[in-house]
């Protein structure tokens, strides 16, 4: 059959559990902000690994580093230091001014070590009563796939049928902080959400939200956990998304981008009196915190020290932002963005996000759609302004048809 688009989607629909809908373009190479598939065409890519790949494909310096490492240490686990972890942790700890770093894998991981952390702390530290721990968390989150994260989960499609769940999460409306306050009480020992929600369709909260959980968490004392798996990292122009309100939240979740889009790499961010609860034997990972992953993650941690992608994200976002806006009306119902990352309501009586995002296939421009009529655009911070411009042109052609 050849290394062919059709053989590749009959191997997927036989020897591939059918967990996501991909749309029908097989990826074979990438470079920058560009993918090639499997016949030679090109694509601009809009999505970058949902956040994952925020420096691009291929950067450079981050293979070089991933490189370096493969040939020297690729894995210690924990029972032994390695050389890379210790300066890895320093500086990203020091980009989030914070103390101390918990590596991790995967996004959820880190999530899921965030809850252990807050849980241990509220028992510890706080005197919360054994088993009796509550985390409040938002309507409409997204933080990932385990089953207590999915405990948490305003989505049916994400939770039906998983059950039963891990009790001890109490949810309120995003962005309403006069319901988060009224949801604490002597059991919360955190406030776990993310600071501009990434699934839910790049939902902003209003100004001064993060200011008064933050405010609120503190008089209560209460960890602030933001998740900032996917909005973190450069994507909104700035290294944090929390940043925007000048809020410092007790932790950081960080993810997706850590990894250069190369491995991945996870950690929970925050100072040694809140990570001091965990001690040896209480939490790990084999993976967590190898050589490999860490030689990557301090290569990015290096990256986003400059400022500079920060700066391109926060320029080319105003950019995205008026070319999207001048879409609506025509196609387009509403937009919502921060830097590079955006979230753009179609007028569902044109056509749903899918078909959408299939439409942008068919024109080399690769969207991934969410909640039915909602298109999500991240591209690599590396992208430039006239892809932009070009990728602009196409959605505006594909929503009306021209
Ligand atoms: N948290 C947020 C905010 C996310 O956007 C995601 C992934 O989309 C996750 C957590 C889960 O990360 P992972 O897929 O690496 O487990």
């Amino acid at each position: 059959p050849g290394d062919t688009t059709g053989h590749h989607l009959s191997l997927a629909e036989t020897a591939i559990a059918h967990n996501y809908h991909p749309l029908p373009v097989v990826l074979a190479s990438g470079e920058g902000a560009w993918v090639s598939d499997v016949e030679g065409r090109r694509y601009l890519d809009c999505l970058a690994g949902y956040s994952a790949l925020n420096f691009g494909h291929g950067h450079p310096g981050l293979l070089a580093a991933a490189r370096e490492q493969l040939e020297r240490l690729t894995l210690t686990s924990r029972a032994f230091h390695n050389d890379r972890l210790g300066p890895f942790c320093r500086d990203l700890a020091d980009l989030a001014g914070m103390d101390t770093v918990l590596p991790m894998n995967t996004g959820a991981e880190a999530v899921e070590t965030a809850i252990k952390v807050a849980r241990k702390w509220g028992g510890e530290r706080k005197g919360v009563a054994p088993d009796r721990a509550t985390i409040i968390v938002a309507d409409g989150n997204f933080h990932g796939r385990t089953t207590t994260i999915v405990s948490f989960s305003s989505d049916p499609v994400a939770r039906d049928g998983f059950g039963p769940f891990t009790p001890g999460f109490r949810t309120v409306p995003y962005g309403d902080a006069a319901a988060l306050e009224s949801a604490v009480d002597e059991t919360t020992v955190a406030v776990l959400l993310e600071p501009i929600q990434g699934e839910a369709g790049v939902l902003i909260p209003p100004p001064g939200y993060l200011q008064r959980v933050r405010d609120i968490c503190g008089r209560a004392n209460v960890l602030f956990i933001a998740d900032e798996i996917q909005s973190g990292l450069g994507r909104t122009g700035t290294t944090f998304a929390c940043e925007a309100e000048d809020v410092t939240p007790d932790i950081y979740v960080l993810g997706k981008a850590l990894g250069g889009g190369i491995v991945p790499v996870s950690a929970v961010v925050s100072r040694e009196d809140v990570l001091s609860v965990i001690r040896p034997g209480s939490h790990g990972s084999t993976f967590g915190g190898n050589p490999l992953a860490a030689a990557v993650g301090h290569a990015v941690v290096e990256l986003l020290r400059s400022g500079e992608y920060q700066a391109r994200a926060a320029e080319q976002g105003k950019q995205l932002r008026e070319r999207l806006e001048a879409l609506i009306g025509h196609g387009v119902v509403a937009v919502r963005s921060r830097g590079l990352w955006a979230g753009i309501d179609i007028d569902p009586a044109r056509m749903t996000g899918r078909q959408a995002c299939e439409g942008l296939l068919a024109r080399s421009v690769l969207a991934k759609d969410t909640h039915g009529s909602t298109i999500r655009l991240a591209p690599p911070l590396t992208v430039d302004a006239g892809e932009l411009d070009w990728m602009c042109m196409q959605l505006a052609e594909v929503l009306t048809g021209t």
